[in-house]
Formats: C-alpha cells, sequence, structure tokens
C-alpha cells in the first residue's frame, strides 16, 4: 500500500446530517451572543464557535482528575502527549471525517484522528519539506503524497499561509484545528487542479468531490469553541454521538455539566472556612456577571437538551451571593481553573486542568489576566482573605476592567491570533463591570 493510499483510506459514505447546531442564549458574562465571533461564524455560517492552565495544586475538595467523571481510567495520563505532523494532513484529516464522519479504519490518518479527539491538548509540531531558513525544522520528503515534491511543499505552505503560522510551530491540537476551521473553507485552490500549467499539478483526486467542505461543517457544528455557545453545542454533541460521528475537540456533555454544577457548588460552599479557591481574573468576571443582571439560582431547565435558558457557566453568581451574605466566607487566589468555581464551566478542560475558552486561546490570555490583576493587588497567588475586602481592594483599585482585560498590541482583529477574545479587544471598560461595581459597593457598604 502506498503512503497515498494509507492516508486517503475511506469508506466513502455521505457525510452525517448532524448539521444542525442552532444558535443559543448569549453568554451572560460577556453580554454577546458569542464570546468569540470566528472568521467563519462572522461571515453567516450557522455554525458557531468559546479558555489551558499550567497545572496547579488541587482544590480541596476537587476530584482526582479534576472532573466529576465516573470512568477515571479513561482520562489521559500525560496531559501533553506530542504529535509531528505535516500541515497538509490537518487538511486530510478533516476530508477524511467527511467522506466518513465516523472516522478513518486505517491508515495515517486513524492514529492522527484518534490521539486528536482523545486528547485536543495533544502539543502537535507542524514540519514541512523545506530549505533555506526554515530548514531547521525540515521534515524531509517522506510523508509526500505522489502528486510530487513541488506540489507538496506549495501545499503546506499554502495551508501555514492560511493559518498565517510558521513552519516548526507547536500548538495544542485544539487551537490548530479551530484556526483551521475558520481560516481553509475549501482546499479546491490548495490541493485541486484549478489553474495548473500541466498535469504535473493536477492535484489531488479528492480535492474536488466536497469532502473536505462536509467534514469541516460538521466540525464546526460540533467541536468545544467558546463557552458561550457551549451548552447547545454540548447538545448538539449529545444528538450526534448515537451516530457514532467523530468530534475531534469534544465539548462535555450535558449530563457532566449538571453533575459538575452540582457537585462543584456543593465543594465551594464547604471550603467557605479555608478559602474557596478561585482564578483571580474571575473575580471581575463575577461583577461583570452581577452588572448583567445575572442572579441565582441556576434555571432549573438549563441542562435538558433543549434549554433555551440563558445562565453563565460557572458558579461565580453564587460566589457573588455568598460574599454578600457571609462576611466570613474565604477566598483563596489560585492558579488554573479550581472545581469550586470553574468546575461546571464547558471551558474548563479537566486533563489540562485548565481553562480552554475561546478556541483554547484562554490558557493564555487568562493566564495573563490572573498576573495583571495579583500585580495591581500587590497580592500572589496563594494568598486567602476575607471575601469583603477582597472585593474592597478590587473596587478601590480597579475601577475599569481595560488594565486587566485588554489586549491592546498584537492583531486583536485578528481572529488566528491566539491572544484574541471579544474582552480583550474591547477598547473600553465593560459597562457591567461598571454597574456591577456600582452596586455591589452599595451592596458591601462601600460607596
Ligand atoms: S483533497 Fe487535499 S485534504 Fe483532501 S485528501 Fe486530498 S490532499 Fe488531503
Ligand atoms: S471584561 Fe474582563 S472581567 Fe469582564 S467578563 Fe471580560 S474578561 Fe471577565
Ligand atoms: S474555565 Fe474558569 S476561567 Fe475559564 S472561562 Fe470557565 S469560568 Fe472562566
Amino acid at each position: 500500500m502506498t503512503r497515498a493510499e494509507f492516508l486517503r483510506l475511506g469508506a466513502g459514505l455521505a457525510a452525517g446530517s448532524i448539521l444542525g447546531a442552532r444558535l443559543g442564549p448569549p453568554c451572560a458574562v460577556c453580554a454577546e451572543t458569542n464570546c468569540f465571533m470566528s472568521l467563519a461564524e462572522a461571515e453567516g455560517q450557522n455554525q458557531t464557535g468559546s479558555a489551558p492552565r499550567q497545572a496547579s495544586e488541587p482544590s480541596q475538595q476537587e476530584p482526582a482528575v479534576n472532573q466529576p467523571e465516573p470512568g477515571k481510567a479513561n482520562q489521559p495520563a500525560d496531559p501533553w502527549p506530542t504529535m509531528t505532523l505535516r500541515p497538509y494532513q490537518l487538511l486530510c484529516v478533516l476530508c477524511t471525517l467527511g467522506e466518513d464522519p465516523t472516522g478513518a479504519k486505517a491508515g495515517r490518518l486513524k492514529p492522527i484522528i484518534d490521539q486528536i479527539s482523545r486528547n485536543p491538548n495533544t502539543a502537535v509540531t507542524l514540519r514541512c519539506n523545506l530549505r533555506e531558513v526554515f530548514g531547521f525544522q525540515t521534515s524531509g520528503p517522506d510523508e509526500d503524497t505522489p502528486e510530487g515534491s513541488d506540489f507538496n511543499k506549495k501545499r503546506d505552505l499554502d495551508v501555514l499561509y492560511r493559518l498565517q503560522m510558521p513552519p516548526g510551530v507547536t500548538l495544542p491540537a485544539r487551537i490548530l484545528v479551530n484556526h483551521l476551521l475558520d481560516a481553509i473553507r475549501t482546499v479546491r485552490d490548495i490541493c485541486g487542479a484549478d489553474g495548473a500549467g500541466s498535469e504535473a499539478w493536477k492535484g489531488c483526486p479528492k480535492a474536488d468531490k466536497g469532502y473536505y467542505e462536509k467534514g469541516r461543517a460538521i466540525q464546526l457544528s460540533l467541536c468545544e469553541r467558546a463557552c458561550g455557545m457551549a451548552y447547545p453545542r454540548a447538545c448538539v454533541k449529545e444528538k450526534a454521538s448515537g451516530k457514532g460521528t467523530v468530534v475531534l475537540i469534544p465539548p462535555r456533555s450535558v449530563e457532566e455539566l449538571a453533575r459538575a454544577k452540582k457537585e462543584s457548588l456543593a465543594a465551594m460552599y464547604r471550603a467557605k472556612k479555608t478559602g474557596i479557591p478561585v482564578k483571580p481574573h474571575i473575580l471581575l468576571c463575577a461583577v461583570c456577571q452581577y452588572g448583567g443582571g445575572v442572579r441565582p439560582p441556576c434555571p432549573d431547565d438549563l441542562y435538558t437538551l433543549d434549554s433555551q435558558a440563558s445562565y453563565p457557566c460557572d458558579n461565580l453568581p453564587e460566589l457573588v451571593e455568598l460574599v454578600l451574605k457571609d462576611p466570613e466566607a474565604r477566598i483563596r487566589l489560585t492558579e488554573g481553573t479550581p472545581w469550586e468555581v470553574c468546575g461546571p464551566c464547558p471551558g474548563r478542560d479537566a486533563a489540562a486542568g485548565g481553562c480552554i475558552h475561546v478556541l483554547g486561546h484562554g490558557g493564555l490570555t487568562n493566564q495573563l489576566r490572573d498576573l495583571r490583576l495579583l500585580r495591581i493587588l500587590g497580592l500572589r497567588f496563594g494568598d486567602t482573605l476575607n471575601g469583603r475586602e477582597l472585593y474592597r481592594l478590587i473596587f478601590q483599585r480597579i475601577p475599569s476592567t481595560l488594565a486587566v482585560c485588554r489586549f491592546p498590541l498584537g492583531a486583536q482583529e485578528d481572529a488566528l491570533s491566539v491572544w484574541t477574545d471579544s474582552c480583550g479587544r474591547s477598547e473600553v471598560n465593560n459597562p457591567n463591570y461598571e454597574k456591577g461595581r456600582k452596586e455591589l459597593m452599595q451592596k458591601l457598604g462601600m460607596a
């Protein structure tokens, strides 16, 4: 069997009929329909898109694997495995999943699809067969398909150009796949014969079959992207799961989210005397939610497959309520995404122990926000304060979200930047923060 046959092995089934993603409730934090509007979504596709962290000390009441999953044995032992791919192989993954949404049955693509869907945090390095200044990362021609060396080089560079990434780049698969979904809508102009001046450039016979486009549409409707859309996305996943469809970046299930809500809230209340572990910057997000009018309790029908209920994914509304009611409640500033507050958020990834919000970008943006906040407050990870005193300090020193949340440098309008999210893009203080800060200062007797 040739390498090309390996890559192209597929059952040739028609694509699944699970493209019915629906728009869901707006994100209660950002007051937007989506926390992140991707290139694809901005152009009117009916699919939508949603923050990793470094490992931190486990939260006090946190389940051993950082997630209330009964099947703990299924959790990956190594949260950061690695894999090296040629850029075009990422395209071929989607092509294969368009040809057969249940996945490759054999060949080179099967272990790639299996690994990414089993652990989307896998660190993927994209290497090409190049010389000159990028010769340091060269892959050589070993995994070339039969269309010829020049064709293979051009196809790899075309993919990297669309992704706006250099050869040799390493990123978590979840970011690469999500960026691919946004950046490359069709492979006809990358892999096909259009415009080719000779037989030598005729390209891949699958380029005009629509497999890639179909696979992309299916994955866009199912992959974990932004938490504002996470509930409806989880619902779509539930509905698709019976069909055996492979989901490259699987969202958490509705059932798991419902269980996490109950168990993590109980853990939060239990920790109120010793210190509820909280990721620092989300203390500000709690104010944004409060200013946006979010109040407990969580609607009864939230965790049902067809729910249209709008409620934030995390336990921040309940944390604010606790601080208002119980002056003794204590908060411990903690790295990562502690179970007690982030536990039920669809943007929390148990395997990496961190935030995967906004295509995975939250693993960067939110860690920097945490550190910016600590610097302004003059505090450090591990500090534990009375909730009211902590908020007194926050309200004194942080009149606006801009100093903590904004990323004025870089490509804020560029959806392919790993530093992009809607809060970072904003050039004004979040109006919900302004309102929530005023209201909470009054309630806490600080006005
Ligand atoms: S058309 Fe492109 S993406 Fe699809 S199988 Fe061929 S080389 Fe891979
Ligand atoms: S503006 Fe900042 S504090 Fe408010 S929701 Fe966005 S990230 Fe959180
Ligand atoms: S996991 Fe935590 S930090 Fe990340 S989006 Fe959810 S609540 Fe925010």
